[in-house]
């Protein structure tokens, strides 16, 4: 039985036709120490152990036939739950949102070719990248070259399946490894594929923390593609390991987390939540959090939010080879997230980018793409940056006019070893002289080199002996 959608904390009244199921919240870490500070969270973090748990998730899912609608991005939102305590929230088919119609549900239970002798030499069971995804049912006898149009292969990569959709074209196709494709003799093929493509929902998962304020962090990740790693289950997993892990954290920022289908699922959260979009002030899209190479980020149109400066100085800090790439109209949902008229701070952040890596869509994209340590480092550096986001203020020198002494103060050289109080006073004079009114901390952090954490911790000293004062 669907009931109408119940939340505190956001919408004043439920969005018409939105529905809900019933939720089975089954956390995985019940007894985390509350009220901490996400620079306690990440003092001794242990990113090994954290990309184990991450890797764990990607596993679990990996087996499960997904798509933009239907049972497959269900059952995974469901299995998510076992992690973060998600609502699943269900559109029905036929709603108009903005110039899209949310479209009918897709479901599958079998898809095949048969040759003569009955055997199956493309199976949906051994893989669910064999059948094109949303392809209507079929049961028919053809010889090859009336099946051809219908095969898709990757003849460069010949062991390869390709990954392809058909969303709003009503047709069906198969695909297979070229070495299948040259193994599959003459004759007549029996030709199956049982799915269902009908008037339903579009599911999504939605999870939202409420922080000291109303003013949002938005982390958003596709959740469509079928079993596919690194493009479609890394960044499902991190987001879900980031919900947990700010679970009893001290916030400024209320967290809202959405596991959506591609294009579509951002289109219908967009268009059914308007009214709030002014409270998101950082954003995020997560996709290809699991390979091995350097991070890469997409900026939001906008260039210079804060979330892009932000991002940006986590990885300069890194210490590692990185990419910073400007917007573009195509890639993910920031696509919707950033179009003209909605205009978010959102930017998109990766490893290897989408379309990047040979295994991309097809396959290889499988578990042996993704690694622990490289999920593990994804959700360090995606910690830093909601670092930055909580401690970044704007501060102001009350004793502007030559350097204040500091000794007297008790702020010169007074613990630890000669390199950490040097580099201690170094931050401190650093925020004394920028603070002054137009350079936020992340600005300081920028333009003096230092990690964000040390100028924000030398900015905590300095204002608790009245030599700061905020901004506004
Ligand atoms: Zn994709």
């Amino acid at each position: 039985m669907k009931t109408p959608e119940h939340r505190s904390g956001d919408l004043p009244v439920p969005a018409p036709g939105l529905v809900c199921k019933p939720m089975q919240s089954q956390f995985l870490e019940q007894n985390l120490p509350r009220d901490r500070t996400l620079r306690e969270v990440l003092e001794g973090f242990d990113s090994c152990r954290e990309g184990e748990k991450s890797y764990a998730i990607v596993e679990a899912l990996y087996p499960i036939c997904r798509s933009i609608t239907g049972d497959g991005i269900r059952e995974s939102l469901r299995l998510l739950q076992r992690t973060v305590p998600l609502q699943l929230l269900e559109v029905p088919s036929g709603t108009q949102v903005f110039d899209w119609t949310v479209p009918k549900e897709w479901n599958i239970r079998d898809g095949y070719i048969k040759n003569a002798k009955g055997e199956r030499v493309v199976d949906f069971q051994r893989s669910n990248l064999h059948v094109v995804s949303y392809s209507v049912p079929v049961r028919r006898t053809m010889s090859l070259p009336e099946l051809e149009p219908h095969l898709f292969t990757l003849p460069e990569t010949p062991d390869w399946i390709p990954y392809r959709t058909s969303y709003y074209r009503e047709t069906w196709g198969f695909c297979l490894s070229q070495r299948q494709l040259e193994g599959m003799g003459e004759g007549e093929f029996e030709v199956c594929i049982d799915s269902s493509l009908e008037p339903g929902y579009l599911s999504f998962g939605e999870y939202r923390i409420q922080g000291a304020t109303d003013d949002e962090v938005l982390i958003s990740c596709h959740a469509c593609h079928p079993s596919l790693c690194n493009d479609n289950l890394s960044g499902m997993a991190t987001a879900a390991r980031l919900a947990q892990l700010l679970q009893g954290v001290t916030l400024r920022y209320s967290y809202r987390f959405l596991w959506i289908p591609g294009t579509i699922g951002s289109i219908t959260w967009l268009a059914r939540h308007e009214a709030i979009l002014p409270r998101i002030k950082h954003g995020l899209v997560l996709s290809c959090v699991g390979d091995s190479g350097p991070f890469t980020f997409k900026r939001s149109r906008r260039g210079d939010a804060e979330v892009d400066r932000a991002v940006e100085h986590v990885l300069r800090q890194s210490g590692q080879n990185f990419h910073v790439l400007d917007f573009t109209p195509y890639g993910y949902d920031e696509r919707q997230y950033c179009s003209p008229g909605i205009n978010l701070p959102v930017g998109c952040f990766m490893r290897t980018q989408n379309g990047g890596y040979p295994q991309y869509h097809t396959s290889a994209d499988d578990l042996t793409l993704v690694t622990p340590a490289s999920l593990g480092e994804s959700v360090v550096q995606l910690l830093r940056v909601l670092q930055i986001l909580e401690e970044n203020r704007c501060y102001l020198n009350c004793n502007p006019k030559c350097e204040p002494q500091l000794g007297r103060r008790g702020l010169y050289r007074q613990m630890g070893g000669l390199k950490d109080a040097a580099a201690r006073e170094t931050a401190m004079l650093w925020v004394l002289n920028l603070s002054d009114g137009q350079h936020d901390l992340l600005a300081i952090a920028v333009r003096s080199g230092l990690p964000f954490a040390q100028i924000s911790c030398a900015a905590d000293a300095l204002e608790e002996v009245g030599l700061l004062a905020s901004a506004g």
